[in-house]
C-alpha cells in the first residue's frame, strides 16, 4: 500500500489494496484531481488511438503543428497525417477557409485516398471554425466523404473520450456502407485490435485454423472496402473492451452481429478465446490447435525458471489489465501492483478477481504516486507506456512497454515471445550496476 498521510486528500479512494478490508474496488472514471498531472492523454489523441491505422483515408489535423506531431506517433508507430499548422492569426481570425483548401491540397497530394478524416483539437474547438459545414462543402469538391472527428483535447476527461468520438465516426460513415447484405459464412471481425509488432497476424493464423476468416480488424486491418463489409461478418471478438465494446455493442444492435468478449494474451486466455469462438462456429479440431499450442509455449520454459517469483507492477490504458495480470501469473511472476490510466468499475472488477490479496489497484496515479510505489516496493520489472518508461529505468527498474515494441505477444508464439523478452529485461546484467534509490 502506498503511504496514505502522503496521498493527496483527493487521491486516497483511487488506491486500494486488494483483500486489506478498506475497499474493494478503487475510484475510478473520474476526472484527475485537480493540480495533479496524470498520465493520461487528450481526447484528440484517444481518436487518433483508435483511427491512425486506417490506410486509405487521409488523417488531416486541425490545430498547431504541435497537435500534429503528437498525433501522428501512435503505439510508438509513425503514420503521416496533414495539418493545418494553425497559427496566431488564424487563431483570431477564424481557419475555415484555410482547412478547406487544405483538404484540396491534401487530395491533390494523395488522390488515391477514399475519404478524408478531418480531427479538430482544442485551438480548432475554441475558435469555433464550422468544422461539420466546411467538410460538407469540401467533400462536394473532392468527390469523396470528408469527415469531420470532433474530437477537441478538452472534449474528456481522457483519452476514453476520444476512442468513443472516433468509434461513432466508424459507425455512422464507414462500418456497414457496402452493398452487399449476405453473412459470410466464416467470416469475422476483430475490434480493439491494432496490429502492434504482428499481434494480428498470429490471431489471423489461429483463427484461420478453425476455419475462420477475419474480415476486419479495427483498426489493424480497416481499410474502408473492409469497413464497408464488416456488417456481413457472423461474429465480432471483442480484444480491447474500452477499444472495441461499443462498436459491438452499436453492431449488434444495428446488424445483430453476435459479440464475444475473449483475450489472446497468455496461454489460457488463447485456449479458452479458441474454445468460445470454435463451440460458437461449432468448430472441429479446437483441443488439437490447443493442444499444438500447449506444445509450442513449451518452448518458454527455460525463460520461466528465470521469472519463478519475480515482482511485477502493471500499468496499462484501461481494460487490458485482468488478462494480463493472468498472463504474468502464467510466467510465474506475481503482480504485486495493478493499475490504469482510465479503466472503469468493470476493468478493476476483473483485475481485481485475477490478483492475489496485497496488491495494490491503482486508478489514474501521477507520476509522483508511481515513483512512491517503485521505491517502496522495488518490483522486478515495471509493465507500462511511454510515459513511465524513464522513471522506472531511473529508479533502477527493468521496464517493458506495453504495447510491445519488439515482437509479437499474442497467442501461443507471442506467449514465449513475451517469456524470452521479460526474463532478458529482468536478468540483464546491467540492472545490477544500477543503484537502487533509498526509500522515501
Ligand atoms: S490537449 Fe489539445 S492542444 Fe494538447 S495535443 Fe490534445 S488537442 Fe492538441
Amino acid at each position: 500500500m502506498l503511504d496514505a498521510e502522503k496521498l493527496l486528500s483527493d487521491r486516497w479512494r483511487h488506491v486500494v489494496t486488494k483483500g486489506d478490508g478498506t475497499a474493494v474496488l478503487p475510484e475510478c472514471g473520474r476526472p484527475t484531481v485537480p493540480g495533479l498531472v496524470s498520465e493520461r492523454a487528450c481526447a484528440f489523441y484517444g481518436a487518433r488511438w483508435m483511427l491512425a491505422a486506417i490506410p486509405d483515408v487521409i488523417h488531416l489535423v486541425h490545430g498547431p503543428a504541435g497537435c500534429a506531431y503528437f498525433g501522428s506517433i501512435v503505439r510508438r508507430k509513425s503514420y503521416r497525417v496533414f495539418s493545418t499548422q494553425l497559427e496566431e492569426r488564424d487563431i483570431v481570425f477564424g481557419a475555415g477557409e484555410k482547412l478547406y483548401r487544405a483538404v484540396l491540397e491534401a487530395v491533390a497530394t494523395d488522390p488515391g485516398a477514399r475519404a478524408v478524416l478531418v480531427y479538430a483539437t482544442c485551438s480548432a474547438g475554441l475558435i469555433g471554425d464550422d468544422l461539420d459545414g466546411i467538410c460538407k462543402r469540401a467533400a462536394r469538391a473532392v468527390g469523396r466523404p470528408v469527415v469531420p472527428v470532433n474530437s477537441p483535447g478538452f472534449c474528456g476527461y481522457s483519452q476514453a473520450a476520444g476512442h468513443d468520438i472516433a468509434a461513432g465516426v466508424l459507425l455512422e460513415h464507414f462500418i456497414g456502407t457496402g452493398k452487399a447484405q449476405e453473412p459470410i459464412a466464416n467470416g469475422v471481425n476483430l475490434l480493439g485490435e491494432f496490429d502492434v509488432m504482428g499481434d494480428l497476424r498470429e490471431i489471423e493464423r489461429l483463427l484461420q485454423q478453425l476455419g475462420l476468416r477475419i474480415l476486419c480488424a479495427f483498426s489493424g486491418k480497416a481499410a474502408t472496402t473492409a469497413m464497408a463489409d464488416a456488417h456481413r461478418a457472423r461474429l465480432n471478438i471483442v480484444h480491447c473492451r474500452r477499444t472495441g465494446q461499443r462498436l459491438a455493442d452499436a453492431m449488434q444492435e444495428r446488424f445483430g452481429t453476435p459479440q464475444l468478449k475473449v483475450s489472446f494474451f497468455g496461454f489460457e486466455e488463447t485456449a479458452s478465446a479458441l474454445r468460445s469462438i470454435g463451440k460458437f462456429f461449432g468448430s472441429a479440431g479446437v483441443e488439437e490447435i490447443v493442444e499444438r499450442g500447449r506444445r509450442e509455449v513449451e518452448g518458454a520454459a527455460p525463460f520461466l525458471k528465470k521469472l519463478a517469483g519475480k515482482r511485477v507492477a502493471l500499468f496499462f490504458g484501461a481494460s487490458r489489465m485482468g488478462t494480463m495480470a493472468r498472463a504474468f501469473a502464467e510466467l510465474g511472476m506475481e503482480v504485486v501492483m495493478i493499475g490504469s490510466q482510465f479503466g472503469c468499475l468493470e476493468d478493476y472488477r476483473d483485475a481485481g478477481a485475477r490478483v492475489r490479496a496485497g496488491t495494490v489497484l491503482i486508478d489514474d496515479p501521477p507520476e509522483k504516486e508511481l515513483e512512491e510505489f517503485i521505491r517502496k516496493h522495488m518490483p522486478h520489472l515495471f509493465v507500462g507506456g511511454t510515459k513511465e518508461k524513464y522513471l522506472a529505468t531511473k529508479l533502477g527498474v527493468p521496464f517493458l512497454v506495453f504495447p510491445q515494441e519488439t515482437s509479437c505477444f499474442a497467442g501461443f508464439r507471442g506467449f514465449v515471445n513475451l517469456a524470452r523478452e521479460v526474463a532478458g529485461l529482468v536478468g540483464a546484467p546491467v540492472w545490477r550496476l544500477a543503484g537502487r534509490l533509498p526509500e522515501i
